[in-house]
């Protein structure tokens, strides 16, 4: 078959589409309805990393606000892990009105079939109309378990979620296909409604120790991971590094480097600013870089000070990454490469040319207000 009749939606492939959507329905057709004015509420899974609650968890906190407010609900959060009781307050300061609380020595170590089991347990019980998972690693895994057992589809990496005025579902929106279009999506007949969303996609909201909100413990079945037996713990080395997505100032590289020794400039001058290096997909492709320092659609959105693409023509899936970046600045030689128009500043030129200036200013204002002349 020809690849344009592949991808590009012939008779072979509706006939396909078809086939599956029967499929679907017949599989569909088995599960036991649900009344769904039964379930109530926008609740967040949230993750726990090292202690803390996760940036992306307190950022759902924030998206599901909006929605709960026009659905007229609650904002409901499920904090499973072990020793993890004390962090159900500071969700509530982040915006939960009601935090369901699992704490238990079974979940000491996260595997996602455990998690997302409590998590399913609570949400049984309690009936969430809505469900929001970070798409951290820890939540890509565990968002399908939980989405498998309740029957209910996922929409992964959301951008956005509203209200369909006239029917009042709720309608999970985000780019399929390369991010040219916006697919809006409905869950019509399973509950909870289930989505994805990356960290950085939304803001945090603002801390307010004043607010109240319930806590509820509960102890539920946490079943032993299946297949997997604990035989003792490694401490991980911590890295050093400061993840991009919680970089301040990033310089980021694109294909237009030519070679990965380009990203030694880009490192000097990271480090002289005291930031990190990232990149476009073309260059964790080509393994000039790895695939955590990818900038956009399928890698991390960041929210620097300072986002610096250099040799980065500014396609619309890397743009999607740096929505929340405060100031960009481009480098291209190619003064119509489109990352100009997401730029806040622009430098047509060769980035052999434009860094080690930009590097010699920097160490000469560095070198001035040392000797305070
Ligand atoms: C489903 C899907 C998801 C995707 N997800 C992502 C994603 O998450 N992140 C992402 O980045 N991309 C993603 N892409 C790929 C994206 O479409 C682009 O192909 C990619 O971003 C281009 O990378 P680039 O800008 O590094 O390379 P290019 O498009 O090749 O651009 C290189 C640029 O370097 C400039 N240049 C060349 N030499 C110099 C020089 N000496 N000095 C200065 N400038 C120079 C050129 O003028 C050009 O503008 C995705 C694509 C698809 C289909």
């Amino acid at each position: 078959m020809a690849r344009e009749e592949a991808t590009g939606g012939g008779p072979d492939r509706d006939l396909m589409i078809l086939i599956g959507l029967e499929v679907i329905l017949m599989i569909c057709s088995e599960w036991p309805e649900i009344k769904l004015d039964e379930y109530k509420g926008v609740w967040v899974g949230a993750l726990v990393e090292e202690g803390e609650i996760n940036e992306a968890s307190l950022q759902l906190i924030g998206a599901a606000k909006e929605l709960a407010d026009k659905l007229g609900t609650y904002i409901g959060v499920a904090l499973v892990g072990y020793k993890i009781k004390e962090l159900a307050e500071e969700l509530i300061y982040y915006g939960a009105d009601k935090v369901f609380v699992v704490d238990d020595e079974k979940l000491a170590i996260y595997y996602p079939s455990t998690y997302g089991m409590a998590i399913r347990k609570l949400a049984e019980k309690y009936k969430p109309e809505v469900l929001l998972i970070p798409a951290t690693l820890k939540g890509r895994e565990m968002a399908p378990y939980i989405a498998n057992m309740f029957r209910t589809g996922i929409t992964a990496d959301l951008t956005s979620m509203d209200i369909d005025p006239k029917s009042k579902e709720v309608v999970l929106i985000r780019p399929p296909f390369g991010g040219y279009m916006l697919a809006h999506i409905v869950t019509k007949t399973r509950r909870p409604v289930m989505g994805s969303v990356r960290p950085n996609i939304f803001s945090t909201p603002q801390r307010d120790e004043k607010r109240k909100g319930e806590i509820v413990k509960e102890e539920v079945d946490v079943p032993e991971p299946k297949g997997i037996r604990l035989v003792g713990r490694i401490p991980i080395k911590k890295k050093e590094e400061i993840p991009i997505e919680k970089a301040e100032i990033i310089v980021s590289g694109g294909k237009g480097l030519g070679s990965e020794d380009g990203f030694k400039l880009l490192k000097e001058l990271a480090d002289l600013l005291g930031g990190v290096i990232a990149g476009s997909r073309k260059v964790v492709d080509a393994g000039w870089i790895d695939h955590n320092h990818q900038v956009g659609q399928t890698g991390k959105a960041v929210k620097p000070n300072v986002y610096f693409a250099v040799a980065i023509s500014g396609a619309a899936q890397h743009v999607f990454g740096i929505r929340e970046a405060r100031r960009v600045i481009a480098i291209n030689i190619d003064p119509n490469a489109p990352i100009f128009e997401s730029a806040d500043y622009g430098i047509v030129g060769n980035y052999k040319e434009v860094i080690p200036a930009i590097i010699e200013v920097i160490k000469e204002m560095k070198q001035k207000r040392k000797t305070g002349s």
